[in-house]
Protein backbone atom coordinates (compact mmCIF):
# COMPACT_ATOMS: atom_id res chain seq x y z
CA UNK A 1 0.00 0.00 0.00
CA UNK A 2 0.47 3.42 -0.57
CA UNK A 3 1.08 6.29 2.35
CA UNK A 4 -1.57 8.64 3.10
CA UNK A 5 -2.37 11.89 4.94
CA UNK A 6 -6.29 11.87 6.63
CA UNK A 7 -7.41 14.85 7.55
CA UNK A 8 -9.90 14.79 10.05
CA UNK A 9 -12.21 18.07 11.95
CA UNK A 10 -9.08 18.71 14.70
CA UNK A 11 -6.14 16.43 13.96
CA UNK A 12 -4.48 15.07 10.50
CA UNK A 13 -2.98 11.78 10.62
CA UNK A 14 -0.11 10.35 8.09
CA UNK A 15 -0.50 6.29 7.94
CA UNK A 16 1.89 4.46 6.12
CA UNK A 17 3.26 0.75 6.23
CA UNK A 18 6.97 -0.44 7.88
CA UNK A 19 8.48 -3.57 8.94
CA UNK A 20 7.16 -6.24 7.05
CA UNK A 21 2.94 -5.84 7.56
CA UNK A 22 3.25 -3.20 10.51
CA UNK A 23 1.29 0.17 9.97
CA UNK A 24 2.97 3.34 11.06
CA UNK A 25 0.65 6.43 12.09
CA UNK A 26 1.84 10.03 12.48
CA UNK A 27 -0.92 12.23 14.86
CA UNK A 28 -0.54 16.04 14.11
CA UNK A 29 -2.16 19.00 16.02
CA UNK A 30 -2.41 21.55 13.99
CA UNK A 31 -3.15 24.28 16.05
CA UNK A 32 0.25 23.71 18.48
CA UNK A 33 2.22 22.05 15.69
CA UNK A 34 2.68 18.79 18.31
CA UNK A 35 3.00 15.37 16.57
CA UNK A 36 3.29 11.90 17.75
CA UNK A 37 4.23 8.65 16.39
CA UNK A 38 1.61 5.73 17.52
CA UNK A 39 4.46 3.53 18.60
CA UNK A 40 8.05 3.25 16.86
CA UNK A 41 8.10 -0.17 14.02
CA UNK A 42 11.18 1.13 12.54
CA UNK A 43 12.96 4.74 12.85
CA UNK A 44 13.91 5.06 9.32
CA UNK A 45 10.13 5.00 7.83
CA UNK A 46 9.11 7.60 10.71
CA UNK A 47 11.34 9.68 9.92
CA UNK A 48 10.17 9.67 5.86
CA UNK A 49 6.78 10.22 7.22
CA UNK A 50 7.52 13.25 8.90
CA UNK A 51 9.94 14.35 6.00
CA UNK A 52 6.51 13.68 3.51
CA UNK A 53 4.08 15.67 6.17
CA UNK A 54 6.78 18.20 7.48
CA UNK A 55 5.78 18.09 10.55
CA UNK A 56 8.30 17.34 13.79
CA UNK A 57 8.36 14.67 16.16
CA UNK A 58 7.50 15.94 19.59
CA UNK A 59 5.92 12.80 20.70
CA UNK A 60 5.74 8.89 20.86
CA UNK A 61 2.83 6.94 22.04
CA UNK A 62 3.34 3.38 22.93
CA UNK A 63 0.77 0.26 23.05
CA UNK A 64 3.04 -2.82 23.90
CA UNK A 65 6.40 -3.55 24.34
CA UNK A 66 6.84 -6.12 20.93
CA UNK A 67 10.06 -5.50 19.05
CA UNK A 68 8.17 -4.39 15.79
CA UNK A 69 6.43 -1.26 17.86
CA UNK A 70 9.07 -0.27 19.78
CA UNK A 71 11.88 -0.92 17.66
CA UNK A 72 12.95 2.63 16.64
CA UNK A 73 12.19 4.83 19.66
CA UNK A 74 15.68 4.85 20.81
CA UNK A 75 16.88 6.09 17.36
CA UNK A 76 13.61 9.18 16.99
CA UNK A 77 14.17 10.03 20.66
CA UNK A 78 17.64 10.90 20.03
CA UNK A 79 17.33 12.79 17.14
CA UNK A 80 13.83 14.80 17.89
CA UNK A 81 14.13 14.64 22.22
CA UNK A 82 10.23 13.44 21.34
CA UNK A 83 8.65 12.40 24.89
CA UNK A 84 7.41 8.71 25.25
CA UNK A 85 4.45 7.96 26.71
CA UNK A 86 4.26 4.07 27.46
CA UNK A 87 2.09 1.83 29.61
CA UNK A 88 3.31 1.81 32.97
CA UNK A 89 2.94 -2.41 32.91
CA UNK A 90 5.33 -2.62 30.29
CA UNK A 91 7.81 0.42 30.98
CA UNK A 92 10.86 -1.48 31.97
CA UNK A 93 10.69 -3.33 28.68
CA UNK A 94 10.41 -0.40 26.74
CA UNK A 95 13.57 1.94 26.18
CA UNK A 96 13.74 5.64 26.92
CA UNK A 97 10.08 6.15 28.65
CA UNK A 98 9.53 9.61 29.73
CA UNK A 99 5.50 9.03 30.79
CA UNK A 100 4.07 6.01 32.30
CA UNK A 101 0.62 5.68 31.90
CA UNK A 102 -2.33 3.36 33.10
CA UNK A 103 -5.92 2.87 32.51
CA UNK A 104 -8.03 5.77 33.45
CA UNK A 105 -4.76 7.98 32.52
CA UNK A 106 -4.80 10.90 29.93
CA UNK A 107 -1.96 11.98 27.46
CA UNK A 108 -2.46 15.44 26.29
CA UNK A 109 -0.46 16.14 22.47
CA UNK A 110 -0.94 19.90 21.95
CA UNK A 111 -4.51 20.93 22.23
CA UNK A 112 -5.55 17.35 21.44
CA UNK A 113 -6.60 15.10 24.60
CA UNK A 114 -6.05 10.86 24.29
CA UNK A 115 -7.45 8.68 27.43
CA UNK A 116 -5.54 5.35 27.77
CA UNK A 117 -7.96 2.08 28.04
CA UNK A 118 -5.98 -0.86 29.02
CA UNK A 119 -6.65 -3.74 27.16
CA UNK A 120 -4.63 -6.67 28.13
CA UNK A 121 -4.55 -10.18 26.49
CA UNK A 122 -2.20 -9.61 23.41
CA UNK A 123 1.00 -8.73 26.02
CA UNK A 124 -0.93 -7.89 29.79
CA UNK A 125 -0.01 -4.18 29.99
CA UNK A 126 -1.11 -3.36 26.80
CA UNK A 127 -2.69 -0.06 26.25
CA UNK A 128 -4.67 1.92 23.59
CA UNK A 129 -5.13 5.63 22.73
CA UNK A 130 -8.41 6.96 22.64
CA UNK A 131 -8.91 10.41 21.19
CA UNK A 132 -12.81 11.23 21.51
CA UNK A 133 -12.87 14.66 20.11
CA UNK A 134 -11.17 13.61 17.17
CA UNK A 135 -13.34 10.50 17.09
CA UNK A 136 -9.79 8.08 16.90
CA UNK A 137 -8.55 4.94 18.41
CA UNK A 138 -5.23 3.30 18.58
CA UNK A 139 -5.91 -0.30 19.14
CA UNK A 140 -2.20 -1.34 18.74
CA UNK A 141 -2.33 -5.02 18.83
CA UNK A 142 -5.34 -6.03 20.65
CA UNK A 143 -8.65 -5.06 17.69
CA UNK A 144 -7.84 -5.36 13.95
CA UNK A 145 -10.04 -4.60 11.32
CA UNK A 146 -12.15 -8.20 11.43
CA UNK A 147 -9.57 -9.62 13.68
CA UNK A 148 -7.76 -9.52 16.98
CA UNK A 149 -4.54 -9.52 18.12
CA UNK A 150 -2.77 -13.22 19.36
CA UNK A 151 -3.68 -13.72 22.86
CA UNK A 152 -0.03 -14.12 23.65
CA UNK A 153 0.62 -13.11 27.10
CA UNK A 154 -3.28 -12.86 29.01
CA UNK A 155 -5.79 -15.34 28.91
CA UNK A 156 -8.77 -15.40 26.36
CA UNK A 157 -11.42 -14.15 29.11
CA UNK A 158 -9.09 -10.96 29.76
CA UNK A 159 -8.70 -10.51 25.59
CA UNK A 160 -12.63 -11.00 25.72
CA UNK A 161 -12.65 -7.92 28.39
CA UNK A 162 -10.96 -5.78 26.55
CA UNK A 163 -12.34 -6.36 23.21
CA UNK A 164 -15.68 -5.06 25.05
CA UNK A 165 -14.43 -2.05 26.26
CA UNK A 166 -13.11 -1.64 22.54
CA UNK A 167 -16.51 -2.33 21.51
CA UNK A 168 -18.33 -0.33 23.74
CA UNK A 169 -16.87 3.35 22.10
CA UNK A 170 -18.99 5.55 19.53
CA UNK A 171 -19.70 3.67 16.41
CA UNK A 172 -17.93 6.86 14.30
CA UNK A 173 -14.61 6.50 16.07
CA UNK A 174 -12.22 5.74 13.46
CA UNK A 175 -10.11 2.53 14.39
CA UNK A 176 -6.04 2.39 13.63
CA UNK A 177 -4.79 -0.53 14.24
CA UNK A 178 -1.00 -1.96 14.70
CA UNK A 179 -0.89 -4.53 11.66
CA UNK A 180 -2.46 -4.49 8.06
CA UNK A 181 -3.79 -8.28 8.32
CA UNK A 182 -7.08 -7.29 7.04
CA UNK A 183 -7.43 -9.77 3.72
CA UNK A 184 -6.33 -12.58 6.15
CA UNK A 185 -9.04 -12.25 8.55
CA UNK A 186 -11.54 -11.44 6.39
CA UNK A 187 -10.49 -15.26 4.65
CA UNK A 188 -11.10 -16.44 8.51
CA UNK A 189 -13.79 -15.05 9.06
CA UNK A 190 -16.13 -16.11 6.65
CA UNK A 191 -15.60 -19.91 7.69
CA UNK A 192 -17.64 -18.31 10.60
CA UNK A 193 -19.87 -16.32 9.33
CA UNK A 194 -20.17 -16.72 5.88
CA UNK A 195 -23.71 -14.91 5.55
CA UNK A 196 -23.07 -12.08 7.66
CA UNK A 197 -24.21 -9.14 5.44
CA UNK A 198 -21.75 -6.55 6.99
CA UNK A 199 -19.05 -8.76 6.72
CA UNK A 200 -19.15 -9.13 3.00
CA UNK A 201 -19.82 -5.56 2.21
CA UNK A 202 -16.40 -5.07 3.66
CA UNK A 203 -15.41 -7.63 2.00
CA UNK A 204 -15.80 -5.83 -1.38
CA UNK A 205 -14.66 -2.86 0.15
CA UNK A 206 -11.60 -4.28 0.84
CA UNK A 207 -11.07 -5.99 -2.33
CA UNK A 208 -11.37 -2.48 -3.79
CA UNK A 209 -9.12 -0.97 -1.25
CA UNK A 210 -6.26 -2.92 -1.82
CA UNK A 211 -6.86 -3.21 -5.80
CA UNK A 212 -6.19 0.67 -5.81
CA UNK A 213 -3.09 0.04 -2.77
CA UNK A 214 -5.43 1.82 -0.10
CA UNK A 215 -5.02 1.24 3.28
CA UNK A 216 -7.65 -0.52 4.75
CA UNK A 217 -7.75 1.37 7.98
CA UNK A 218 -8.93 3.55 9.80
CA UNK A 219 -11.98 1.11 10.09
CA UNK A 220 -15.20 2.37 11.32
CA UNK A 221 -16.22 0.89 15.13
CA UNK A 222 -19.70 0.29 14.18
CA UNK A 223 -18.55 -1.70 10.98
CA UNK A 224 -16.53 -3.69 12.94
CA UNK A 225 -19.04 -4.13 15.78
CA UNK A 226 -21.44 -5.73 12.63
CA UNK A 227 -18.49 -7.15 10.78
CA UNK A 228 -15.93 -7.89 12.82
CA UNK A 229 -16.54 -11.93 14.65
CA UNK A 230 -14.15 -11.46 17.29
CA UNK A 231 -16.44 -8.90 19.00
CA UNK A 232 -19.11 -10.85 18.07
CA UNK A 233 -18.70 -13.64 20.50
CA UNK A 234 -21.82 -12.45 22.41
CA UNK A 235 -24.15 -13.39 19.11
CA UNK A 236 -26.07 -16.54 19.57
CA UNK A 237 -24.98 -17.20 16.05
CA UNK A 238 -21.85 -17.13 16.01
CA UNK A 239 -21.33 -19.23 19.14
CA UNK A 240 -23.79 -21.80 17.35
CA UNK A 241 -21.32 -21.82 14.33
CA UNK A 242 -18.84 -22.94 16.49
CA UNK A 243 -20.64 -25.76 18.26
CA UNK A 244 -21.28 -23.95 21.61
CA UNK A 245 -24.41 -22.94 21.70
CA UNK A 246 -25.56 -21.15 24.95
CA UNK A 247 -21.91 -21.04 26.50
CA UNK A 248 -20.10 -18.05 28.14
CA UNK A 249 -19.30 -15.77 25.30
CA UNK A 250 -15.90 -15.11 26.93
CA UNK A 251 -15.86 -19.63 25.92
CA UNK A 252 -17.14 -18.72 21.84
CA UNK A 253 -14.09 -16.10 21.75
CA UNK A 254 -11.54 -18.33 22.90
CA UNK A 255 -12.86 -21.46 20.11
CA UNK A 256 -13.04 -18.76 17.73
CA UNK A 257 -9.43 -17.32 18.44
CA UNK A 258 -8.07 -21.31 18.46
CA UNK A 259 -9.42 -21.66 15.11
CA UNK A 260 -7.65 -18.36 14.11
CA UNK A 261 -4.66 -19.70 15.45
CA UNK A 262 -4.96 -22.74 12.84
CA UNK A 263 -6.20 -21.41 10.03
FE1 LIG B 1 2.40 -7.15 19.30
ZN1 LIG C 1 2.68 -5.93 16.39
Amino acid sequence: MDSVSITLSNAQIRLFPCLRDNYGVLVHDPASGATAAIDAPEAAAVEAALTASGWKLSDILVTHHHGDHTGGIAELKRRHRARVVAPREEAAKIPDVDEKVAEGGTVTLGTLSAQVIATPGHTLGQINYYFPAAKLLFAGDTLFSIGCGRVIEGTPEMMWQSLLKLRALPDDTAMFCGHEYTEANIRFAMTIEPDNPALAARAAEVKRQVAARKPTIPALMGEEKRANVFLRADDPAVAAAVGLAGQPAAQVFAEVRARKNRF
